[in-house]
């Protein structure tokens, strides 16, 4: 059933059990399944998952990878990540053509949408990104199985059919649980990924809405929510706080990235809780009430997008039999490298602390593996950027004014807008600026913050330079090609260090 997957490597895996053709008196308990012998189970293939599975293999330890799903790549290639920047990408070009090519000098007549079109250019990213780990687990020799893990003790998983039968069992000196995360409910609304819908169904949606409703203005439902405002939604975010953005966006920044999305036309009612949602055949009556002084409303929408956030997946892991428990949140706890309770079984990505971000996972699951080797266990959490890839992209790494602020930490601050960048103002594409915060007596960089065209690109620039502990001097006294927009911030950690831009009146 599974040859496909099996690299020839794989089959030196120790069967205990043997096809009946081959005549072997088979003892009836191992006839029912087959049994391999690992060095490593990893159970799930998302980014974390996929990429520890690769790296323990390279570092020479037999693998095997469980995956529920029909295709490898988890949350982030198959529902997340990929999807949601193809439609972002594509409903951006839409949106350049019809509203803004004109003033550019470039007339086109006639600009449609062919949502259909559209999705199939998303699905042709998703289809090659995850049939490209099923190669790349071929080439490193990683053994994919197909099923639902299950941890069957310290040192076996077994992996389940879709009637919950063992269809196999892996021995294995190791387990890496990195089985992710799903969409948290809302109490009361129930999705039907038609017209009340989870991020899985807004990137799928048969018809552009006329009215969009979203339940939550964090990252994923800026993200989502702009898609469709692009496509001509009429949008509005409902949102019990009373900033967007979701954690560790700077109060500051928050704000402007509010301004700039309500000029592209979304709405927003911050400090609004929704209290119930009614579907009538193909609408919804959401109803909200403000959180300060309960003023009640009801908004009428034809896709209702439900956005509160993201939890935890464990289901049926066999975690409660192994005695691990779960925190408050639903987390598996671990130590720094990245071992629970049980010393054999790991855990990394969305099913630990931390963000829910793919790049967090991916280097959890490569220094798991590296540590399981021998090798040395390090992440610092604070070096891991944050992007929403509207447009502008906004992105964030370290600290902000509101964390330096509750921690005592004396700062400066540096700024430039993007209206003073010369390759922004060529583009035409000045929304925006970039922020640093230094520490005020070392000139270390402690944190930036960036709304701008490839924010997302440039804030890996200020990750490197804390990783290795720059100051802003550091980077200010650093060549940077002209014209770019990473010279905004180059510009920035100037204005922190000797307190003026060059570029800047
Ligand atoms: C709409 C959306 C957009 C996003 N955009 C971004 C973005 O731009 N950038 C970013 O960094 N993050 C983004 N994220 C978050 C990102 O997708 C996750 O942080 C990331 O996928 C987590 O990786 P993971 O490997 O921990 O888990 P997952 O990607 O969730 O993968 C877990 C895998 O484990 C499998 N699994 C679970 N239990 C079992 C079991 N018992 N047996 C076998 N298999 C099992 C699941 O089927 C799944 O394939 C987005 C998320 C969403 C929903």
């Amino acid at each position: 059933m599974l040859s496909f997957l099996l690299p020839r490597s794989a089959q030196s895996l120790r069967v205990v059990s043997q096809p009946a053709a081959s005549g072997w008196a088979i003892p009836e308990y191992s006839r029912r399944f087959a049994s391999h012998e690992a060095d490593l189970v990893v159970i799930g293939s998302g980014p974390g998952g996929y990429v520890a599975a690769i790296k323990a293999a390279q570092l020479g330890m037999k693998t095997v990878c469980i995956e529920k799903n029909a295709t490898y790549g988890g949350t982030c290639l198959n529902v997340g990540c990929i999807p949601s920047k193809a439609l972002l990408n594509n409903s951006h070009y839409y949106h350049m053509a019809k509203k803004d090519f004109e003033n550019r000098g470039i007339e086109v007549d006639n600009v449609r949408l062919n949502l259909g079109k559209l999705m199939q250019s998303k699905e042709k990213a998703v289809t090659a990104l995850t049939g490209g780990i099923a190669m790349l687990f071929k080439n490193n020799k990683v053994t994919g199985l197909k099923g639902h893990g299950k941890i069957t003790g310290a040192n076996e998983v077994s992996v389940l059919g879709p009637d919950g039968s063992t269809t196999e069992t892996v021995s294995t000196k190791n387990i890496l649980i990195a089985t992710g995360s799903e969409v948290t409910p809302f109490p009361g609304i129930e999705v039907d990924e038609e017209v009340i819908v989870s991020s899985t169904g807004a990137l799928k949606l048969a018809k552009v809405p006329e009215k969009m409703v979203l339940i939550g203005a964090g990252v994923i439902g800026l993200e989502l929510g702009s898609v469709w405002s692009r496509l001509g939604s009429e949008v509005t975010a409902v949102e019990f706080l009373t900033s967007i953005g979701g954690v560790g966006i700077d109060g500051e920044m928050t704000k402007t990235f509010q301004r700039i999305l309500t000029k592209q036309g979304l709405k927003f009612k911050l400090g609004t809780k929704v209290t119930s949602a009614v579907r009538n055949g193909d609408t919804v009556t959401v109803s909200v009430e403000t959180v300060k002084d309960g003023k009640k409303e009801e908004l009428q929408c034809d896709a209702l997008l439900v956005c509160v956030g993201r939890r935890p997946y464990t289901t049926n892991l066999g975690l409660e039999e192994l005695g691990i428990e779960r925190d408050d949140k639903g987390r598996i706890p671990v130590n720094s490298r990245f071992q629970s309770v049980v010393p054999s079984i790991y855990a990394i990505g969305d099913c630990i602390h931390g963000p829910m971000l793919a790049h967090k996972a991916e280097d959890e699951g490569i220094i798991c593996v590296e540590g399981i080797a021998g090798g040395a266990v390090h992440i610092d959490y604070n070096c891991v950027p944050s992007v929403v890839y509207t447009h502008p992209e906004v992105a964030w790494v370290g600290k902000n004014e509101e964390d330096l602020k509750a921690e005592g930490v004396e700062y400066k601050v540096g700024k430039f807008p993007f209206a003073a960048n010369s390759r922004a103002k060529t583009n035409d594409d000045t929304d925006g600026l970039v922020k640093v915060l230094a520490d005020k007596h070392t000139d270390r960089l402690l944190g930036a913050h960036i709304i701008g065209p490839g924010a997302g690109e440039l804030i890996n620039e200020a990750a490197l330079a804390m990783e290795y502990g720059a100051s802003c001097e550091d980077i200010a006294r650093v060549c940077h090609a002209h014209p770019t927009c990473s010279e905004a911030f180059r510009e920035a950690n100037l204005a922190a260090f000797s307190g003026k831009a060059i570029n800047f009146s």
